[in-house]
């Protein structure tokens, strides 16, 4: 009985009642698919956006839309002011200061601008300032073996680029980050530790704290994948003490097209920007250009503004229905989703085993015996029931796991007990099909 093993909250928990409610404000998730009711399961891909989001847009565009940052007219202004608050809402949301949050277009152009910020370079941007961000021979990159491609490539190639070398953490039997190894890995010559916060595949939550005081106790710097965390977990990334994090706002209900980099703003001032142009400058001459402060001088060209806008509403919708709320809800929802599937015969859970008691999220890997994970994700679209198949873009992942492929159910807060029972039909049927 869910309701008893439930631990004492400081918190309403959300409801099924209070779920229908939420997902009146989410209109795609009421329509059939193949004539069954939509199920949509594949929220660690992109989620699903509420009204308040694309109408905050909309109404950007209707009344205010100009370029931010630049004129003196009255829309300039609004259109800067609607831009900046935006802005505050997120950093807010993530437990950032205002000037620590730059907009990117996802978590990919966030994490390529840190990797790019590094180099083996002298003079240039930054002035001597940038010295610290200066990598060549006999420095280390670490990351894990759990990372998203998008956490994993820019590292590769600062590697190449710089003659730094790259290392990973590797994963235990259970598939969780292996700290005994994480101790040996990271040296006195490590200066960056990336890593995720929960895994894209695994939904695995991975010990922040312990991450970062690894890497400080040897003055790395350290960067989150938070892609995975801020849209289902309560997230203060000051209080977590990385030096830098990346997510999108497509996975937390906002538009596409907009995400962010936190640093630390005496970090993020000191970094060499990574794209030139304008609306990131104090002064130009022919000869050389002086850089604003951040985050302006990472926000070269002109803004993705409307997605701005659409990320705050995105963050106010969450933060009113409550990020602890929100966590649990999923929690739940994964926990029935992993004891539902471990339970079907044929159905084996990847990643660590149902009763491990490792904390994760609502984002749960399987595979069904004799079925290749595209075919097991098109018999479950013919029910409606939209999950994600393939490596996921965790491909080193995958190959620890003894697959090339698997299918991923990934829960958030408008899913439902019926939609996860409807999973758990389908999948119980695949096998008689295909079989
Ligand atoms: N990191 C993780 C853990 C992810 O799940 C994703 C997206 O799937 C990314 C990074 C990349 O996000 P985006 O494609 O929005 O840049």
């Amino acid at each position: 009985n869910q309701a008893e093993a439930a631990p004492q909250h400081a918190f309403d928990p959300l409801n099924d009642a209070e779920v229908a409610r939420l997902r009146a404000d989410f209109p795609i998730l009421d329509q059939e698919v193949n004539g069954h009711p939509l199920v949509y399961l594949d929220s660690g891909a992109t989620s699903q956006k509420p009204e308040c989001v694309w109408e905050a847009e909309q109404h950007f565009y209707e009344t205010a839309n100009a370029a931010v940052h630049r004129g003196a007219h009255t829309l300039a202004v609004e259109a800067t002011d609607r831009f900046e608050d935006a802005r505050s809402a997120v950093a807010r949301f993530v437990g950032a200061g205002e000037r620590e949050i730059v907009w990117t277009s996802n978590a990919t152009e966030a994490l390529n601008l840190i990797a790019y910020s590094f180099s083996n370079a002298t003079g240039g941007a930054g002035g001597p300032e940038a010295e610290r961000f200066r990598l060549g021979p006999g420095d280390e990159i670490v990351a894990t073996g759990m990372e998203h491609h998008a956490n994993l490539i820019p590292w590769q190639e600062l590697a190449a680029r710089t003659g730094a070398t790259f290392r990973w953490i590797p994963l235990t039997a259970a598939a969780t980050l292996d700290m005994d190894a994480a101790r040996q890995i990271v040296t006195e010559r490590t200066r960056i530790v990336a890593f995720t916060h929960v895994s894209n595949v695994l939904g695995v939550v991975n010990d922040v704290a312990a991450l970062v005081a690894l890497g400080r106790s040897v003055g790395a710097y350290t960067v989150l994948d938070a892609c995975q965390s801020a849209p289902h977990l309560p997230l203060n990334l000051r209080a977590l003490g990385v030096d830098f994090a990346a997510f999108s706002g497509h996975k937390m209900l906002g538009p596409t097209g907009i995400g962010a980099l936190y640093g630390r703003a005496e970090l993020l001032d000191a970094m060499p920007p990574f794209l030139f142009g304008g609306s990131m400058i104090t002064t130009v001459t022919m000869e050389k250009a002086e850089y604003l402060p951040a985050p302006q001088r990472f926000e070269a060209g002109t803004q993705r503004i409307a997605q701005a806008v659409g990320f705050g509403a995105a963050v106010g919708y969450l933060e009113e229905v409550g990020m602890e709320r929100v966590a649990d809800w999923e929690h739940r929802l994964g926990a029935a989703m992993v004891q539902g599937l471990d339970s079907l015969p044929g159905v084996r859970l990847l990643g660590p085993a149902a009763d491990s008691g490792v904390e994760r999220t609502g984002t749960v890997p399987f595979a069904v015996e004799g079925v290749h994970p595209h075919d097991v994700g098109q018999f479950l679209d013919s029910r409606g029931v939209a999950v994600r198949v393939g490596h996921h873009c965790a491909e080193p992942l995958h190959r620890f796991l003894g697959v090339s492929a698997s299918t991923r159910a990934s829960a958030y807060l408008y899913n439902t007990a019926a939609d996860v029972d409807a999973l758990l039909n389908a999948v119980s049927d695949v096998r008689g099909f295909f079989g």
